[in-house]
């Protein structure tokens, strides 16, 4: 029952941008939701100690819960950790602890330490297919830095989305972005790509805001997706009452926003084909 098509394969985007407070976590929850919602299935894996992805889908992350600590420092199946979203039945999380902060400097002596997540989604991704109910999309939140969390994130993707704040100094960073994803290219995950840049806050009603915007499409062309997300207070308010703004105000411009950005993700995948995410198809 869903209007969107379901990808061949699994995608697995990680949502990445080395500064913060841009959208990461936002746009992570909401265009899960918005894929959930439209009867794909989804899990978002709560990379971030500080558990903002866990807390925005009213997921239990206290300290006594199992979450991708577990799962990288200890081994443990993804499928054991994994919890749905009270307000999306269906959408999956992979919960973040506190105790994550301290996987950055425990991962530094352990054996394949940046594809332990990778690993744990292979896994996850097949066990769910042979049991008849495949996974279409996982979105990995990324916390705003790079360290072997970051790197994890980026080994275990096959896509990056990146969102870009409509404000000044955007675009400050990215260069350093996209150097970073090179070397992981280059060392780690051959086949990984930038396939979507998300333009956030926006606000119409500044100039800032739509130079940023243009100067990112002017460089990133069709990379860049046509909806932009416009600051709203709906998209802020959500996450304290544990829901995305998809549930929250479903009729509000950045729920309608966010839904129609995740419909444009969705398509993109069809008309470029499973594997490449080469541009020019657009059109
Ligand atoms: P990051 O994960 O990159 O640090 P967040 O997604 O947590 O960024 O967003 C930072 C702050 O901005 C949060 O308080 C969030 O609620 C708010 N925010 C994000 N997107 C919007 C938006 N489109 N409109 C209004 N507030 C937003
Ligand atoms: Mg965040």
């Amino acid at each position: 029952t869903t209007d969107l098509p379901r990808p061949r394969e699994p995608r697995v985007l990680t949502v990445a941008n080395q500064k913060g407070g841009v959208g990461k976590t936002t746009t992570a929850v909401n265009m899960a939701a918005a894929l959930s919602q439209s009867g794909l299935r989804v899990l978002v894996i709560d990379m971030d100690p500080q558990g903002n992805a866990s807390t925005a889908l009213g997921i239990d992350h206290g300290g006594d819960v199992a979450g991708i600590y577990d799962v990288l420092i200890d081994g443990a199946p993804l499928e054991d950790v994994v919890q749905e979203s009270p307000s999306l039945p269906g959408l999956l999380c992979a919960p973040a602890t506190i105790d994550l902060a301290g996987a950055e400097i425990e991962l530094v002596p352990m054996v394949a330490r940046e594809s332990r997540l990778r690993k744990a989604v292979a896994t996850f991704l097949a066990a769910r297919k042979a049991a008849g109910s495949p996974v279409d999309y996982v979105f990995i939140d990324c916390p705003p830095s790079l360290g072997l969390l970051t790197i994890n994130s980026f080994v275990a993707g096959s896509e990056v989305l990146i969102p870009i704040q409509c404000e000044y100094y955007a675009l400050e960073g990215l260069s350093q972005l996209l150097t970073n994803i090179e070397l992981i290219k280059e060392h780690l995950n051959p086949t990984l790509t930038v396939s979507h840049i998300l333009l956030t806050m926006y606000d119409g009603r500044t100039r800032l805001s739509s130079q940023v915007a243009d100067e990112v499409r002017s460089h990133f062309a069709s990379t860049v997706l046509r909806t932009s997300i416009p600051r709203s207070v709906r998209i802020s308010e959500a996450p304290s009452h544990g829901e995305t703004v998809i549930t929250y105000d479903p009729v509000s411009s950045g729920a309608l926003c966010y839904l129609e950005a995740a419909k444009e993700v969705a398509r993109a995948a069809q008309s470029k084909g499973a594997q490449t995410n080469q541009e020019g198809s657009d059109q």
